[in-house]
């Protein structure tokens, strides 16, 4: 258990300065520790990794079910195995951390640090792929990455050493690597609501998608301040990988044929949007499945009682506990008032409080995080009635996230005098006109919607009719 806060911060509102707000919760919360002196390569607390590891638990267990098979390959790859794509190389180039010796001896192949996975398992995949049998492969693995990133560091949000998640796939064609994006919708779709994230499918522009990928979908959320924060990206490859790595199988006539590949990746990110979407002038407000405490009881002492409302309090913790919740008993020798301060600060979804009045009258005052209602509620059936209050909860975070985020987007029929929004607006779907939007508005397109939206409008360039929205907005 971590030691919660005694001192009231005074924290910047988050309608003030968003990004500023930002930094000071991640760091009053004691979430990372970005005192680690390589830039960029910030430390895991105990409670920003108990976060994380809630979130890899959901990961893995929807990877697991859905047929997929956990890896783990080597953080090194050589160099000339990364530049065998010759897009994908061009992307990442400037990007990459070299080793360069090995000892005092300088190597003849360099090694670099992965900074995505491809690269260092198609080699392999081109020997576990041999015939139909073997297909589909399905594999995903959870490792850190590294990003030599030149924009600002924020973070979760823009790192250097990057704990990430990574599927690959491999297929007997296009379209069953299709049906592999599919399944990812909707194992992100039951994620999200995990996580209580809302989010828009966005498919990238040609210009703008991964290296090497036939089309990149993005899982983009709308922060406060109009800007996109991407939480992830599910990527179709086609056999552009599986030909300069010769990923093939041979066919029931013999013929050899390549496979078709697909990737889905989500990485530390998603603990950013977790503080940036909820958070507020109080401090972390974490999804109760997430959340690493999700209920704490707080004993309120009175004088000639101590002992008796301890005790119930302890019983109570344990009745949770044994319900299956993450409870946790304050027992600090401190005010309640300042405990109360602290659990808000760290996001408790729920806290309950016992008192003599509480326990006279059978029953237990209960908060909640997300709102700050407050009500009295019996102590009989308490995990029952906690466990739905959890639930409810949830739902509501996501729900209120999601109208806020659609709150957040709006459409224009032109780019003069834009809103801080992201904004929705026709285009004719040509590259000219594309970059003539990201000129104009001085922001990046950050795609078109995968589903039809039953748009129709023109193009903000050009004035040719559509059925195509572009999302624009500048990226966090
Ligand atoms: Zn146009």
């Amino acid at each position: 258990m971590y030691t919660p806060l005694t001192l009231e911060a005074d924290i910047m509102k988050k309608a003030e300065d968003f990004s500023e707000w930002y930094n000071e919760i991640v760091e009053e919360a004691n979430l990372t520790d970005k005192r680690y002196p390589v830039k960029g390569m910030n430390v895991w607390t105990p409670y920003g990794w108990k976060i994380m590891r809630a979130i890899d638990t959901h990961i893995r267990e929807e990877f697991d079910s859905t047929g997929h098979d956990e890896v783990c390959f080597p953080l090194l790859i050589p160099e000339d195995q990364f530049a065998k794509e010759k897009e994908h190389i061009k992307g990442f180039d400037a990007e990459v951390f070299w080793v360069t010796h090995a000892g005092l001896t300088p190597l003849d192949v360099k090694l670099l640090l992965r900074p995505t996975s491809e690269t260092a398992m198609y080699p392999i995949f081109s020997l576990w792929v041999r015939s139909h049998a073997d297909l589909p492969l399905k594999t995903y693995q959870i490792v850190n990455t590294f990003r030599y990133e030149t924009k600002q560091t924020r973070a979760f949000i823009r790192v250097r050493e990057i704990h990430f998640f990574e599927s690959h796939t491999c297929h007997a064609d296009f379209e069953d690597a299709e049906r592999q994006v599919s399944e990812d919708y909707d194992i992100l779709k039951r994620l999200a609501r995990k996580w209580c994230l809302p989010y828009k499918l966005l498919k990238r522009t040609d210009w703008d998608k991964f290296p090497g990928a036939a089309y990149t979908v993005g899982i983009d959320t709308v922060l406060p301040n109009g800007r996109t924060l991407q939480l992830g990206s599910i990527h179709q490859y086609r056999d552009n990988f599986s030909k300069p790595y010769e990923i093939k199988y041979e066919d029931d006539d013999g013929q050899h044929r390549y496979a078709h590949q697909t990737t889905f990746g989500m990485s530390e990110r998603l603990v950013g949007a977790v503080v940036a979407v909820h958070g507020d002038d109080k401090g972390l407000v974490l999804p109760p499945d997430i959340a690493t405490i999700q209920i704490v009881v707080v004993p309120v002492l009175a004088k000639g009682a101590t002992e008796a409302v301890s005790e119930a309090a302890s019983k109570l913790t344990d009745e949770l506990r044994q319900a299956g919740i993450r409870a946790h008993l304050d027992e600090r020798d401190i005010r309640p008032g300042a405990k109360y301060y602290d659990w808000e600060f760290k996001g408790v979804p729920l806290r309950l409080e016992l008192g003599v009045r509480d326990m006279d009258k059978g029953m237990v005052t209960v908060v909640r995080r997300d709102t700050g209602k407050k009500q009295q509620i019996s102590r009989k059936g308490v995990a029952d009635s906690a466990k739905a209050a959890l639930g409810a909860i949830s739902e509501d975070m996501l729900a209120i996230a999601q109208t806020t985020m659609d709150g957040r987007i709006e459409t224009v029929d032109t780019l003069d005098h834009l809103p801080d929004s992201m904004v929705r607006a026709g285009w004719c779907g040509s590259e000219e006109c594309g970059h003539k939007i990201e000129d104009i508005t001085q922001r990046d397109i950050i795609g078109t919607p995968i589903e039809d939206e039953g748009f129709k409008g023109l193009c903000v360039v050009c004035g040719k009719p559509t059925t195509t929205p572009v999302y624009v907005a500048k990226a966090m």
